[in-house]
């Protein structure tokens, strides 16, 4: 039974540049309802294809500099040579009227929103193979080799960081990465703890 619930659920995947999250979550959203991905802010330079507050808002480093002096960040992170962040504001709001929030962030933001927000559900995602990650990102014809090994290099460090999750998905194939994420989503949503409302009236 779907019901409404008091409050969002905040869910945090991260995983190596590459390995598919925007793929991943682009299908996630597509087939579910009362979720709502954070669009993060970042310095980078928008890919090509990459929408100005669709993909990412892309700001200048001083804009995100005051961002970061006004408190406006929930998490942010600096990630080969530029900034991403979480706006507080945007996933308060929706948090606070029972819609799930979605971030895609690497694993020094997530230690910080677990230290805020213990209540989050931490998800991995990780490729088949290290060469596969190393096989997409070349394929994804994005970025230059320099910056690819760059990303492949910061890819061992994040998987050192695993023990720090929840979960851990396999993106083999995009449909199943979906199907293992909804059944995360699915067993958050039957906790005795996100059914308080329900169970009210059974005390
Ligand atoms: P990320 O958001 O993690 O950086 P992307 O979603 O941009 O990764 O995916 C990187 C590349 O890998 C893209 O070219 C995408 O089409 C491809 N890709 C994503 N998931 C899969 C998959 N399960 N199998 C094969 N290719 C994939
Ligand atoms: P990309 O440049 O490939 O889009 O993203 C690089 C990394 O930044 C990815 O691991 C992605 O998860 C992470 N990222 C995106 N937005 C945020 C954010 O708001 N905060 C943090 N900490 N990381 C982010």
């Amino acid at each position: 039974m779907q019901l409404k619930k008091d409050k969002g659920q905040l869910i945090v995947l991260s995983g190596p540049s590459g390995v598919g999250k925007s793929t991943v979550i682009a299908e996630l959203l597509s087939q579910r309802d009362n979720i709502y991905f954070s669009v993060s802010y970042t310095t980078r330079q928008p890919r090509v294809g990459e929408q100005d507050g669709v993909n990412y808002n892309f700001v200048s480093r001083a804009e995100f500099e005051r961002m970061i002096a006004a408190d406006e960040l929930l998490e942010y992170a600096e990630y080969v040579s530029n900034y991403y962040g979480t706006s507080l504001k945007a996933i308060q709001q929706r948090l606070d009227t029972g819609v799930d929030v979605l971030l895609d962030i690497e694993v020094q933001g997530a230690a910080k929103v677990k230290a805020r927000c213990p209540d989050a559900l931490f998800i991995f995602i990780i490729p088949p193979s290290f060469e596969e990650l190393s096989r997409r990102l070349h394929g994804r014809n994005t970025d230059s080799e320099e910056i690819i090994s760059g990303r492949l290099e910061k890819a061992r460090v994040e998987f050192c960081e695993i023990p720090n999750y929840d979960y851990l998905v396999i993106n083999d194939k995009v449909t199943h990465a979906v199907e293992e994420i909804e059944a995360i989503l699915r067993a958050a949503e039957c906790r005795v703890s996100s059914r308080q409302r329900i169970l009210a009236q059974f005390q």
